[in-house]
């Protein structure tokens, strides 16, 4: 499977950012790897107007659970949709620790996506004091089964796992671990789906990815690719980043 590359620009970025990863993408036309840009969703219609397919996909970042009444705050898939995006991630700690989001409300919002033909990256990860102890897969696992509809699927999916010490930490656990955790993640999508959806489904690592680890995370078994924050703020970094994957 080819790696998966996702840039998530949180609610940094800039037309200026958009503009050095367009004109950086232009040349390299990533081809060797999965390439996908998550901006604020107003850069979305910034950037797709001078978007190819070459330079990868572009993703969103998180949306409104409900797509039947005007709701104030959070785009719809809709929005996004017609903004040029083909992911989406849900479930990233900022909204599950800051907003107080629930696997629950996560699964709505992957439904949702669904309906509209976006690809969900979900993301799931445990907290330090779940590492220290040693809970860290009963909560992963938790929020795998608890975030996706897995009696009724109804699209592809990404899963990142993303410790939440690790996210603008500059620490990382260590390959072991990151290994560790994947494989049961992957055991557990083979459980919940069958062999061949658990075993193509794409695990993404993210929390303090950077040029100085991207290739030893890489190179970690059922590891698929990494979802970047700070790091892809710069597009040489990114880059680097992409030429490892
Ligand atoms: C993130 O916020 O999803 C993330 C992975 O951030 P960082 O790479 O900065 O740790």
């Amino acid at each position: 499977m080819k790696n998966l590359i996702a840039g998530n620009w949180k609610l940094k970025g800039s037309p200026n950012l958009a503009d050095s990863y367009i004109s950086h993408l232009s040349r390299i036309k990533p081809d060797n790897c999965i390439v996908v840009v998550c901006p604020t969703h107003d850069l979305l219609g910034y950037i797709y107007d001078k978007w190819s397919n070459e330079f990868g996909h572009l993703g969103a970042q998180d949306c409104f659970h409900d797509d039947t009444n005007y709701n104030d705050g959070l785009g719809t898939p809709d929005e996004i949709v017609s903004r040029g995006a083909k992911y989406i991630i849900l479930g990233h700690s900022d909204r599950r620790n800051k907003c107080h989001e629930t696997s629950e409300l996560v699964r709505k919002k992957v439904n949702l996506a669904w309906n509209k033909g976006l690809i969900p990256i979900v993301c799931v990860g445990e907290e330090s004091g779940d590492r220290k102890g040693n809970l860290t897969q009963i909560v992963v696992n938790g929020q795998i089964a608890d975030s996706i509809d897995f009696d009724n699927l109804r699209g592809p999916f990404v899963i990142a796992y993303e410790p939440v010490w690790a996210i603008g930490s500059g620490n990382i656990p260590t390959m072991e671990e990151i290994g560790e955790v994947h494989d049961e993640i992957r055991k557990l999508l083979i459980t919940l789906t069958d062999e061949t959806r658990g075993g193509n489904t794409p695990l993404l690592y993210g929390g303090s990815a950077d040029v100085q680890n991207a290739s030893s995370i890489l190179a970690v078994e059922n590891v698929n690719g990494l979802l970047i924050g700070g790091a892809s703020l710069n597009i040489q970094t990114f880059g680097t980043i992409i030429d490892c994957a």
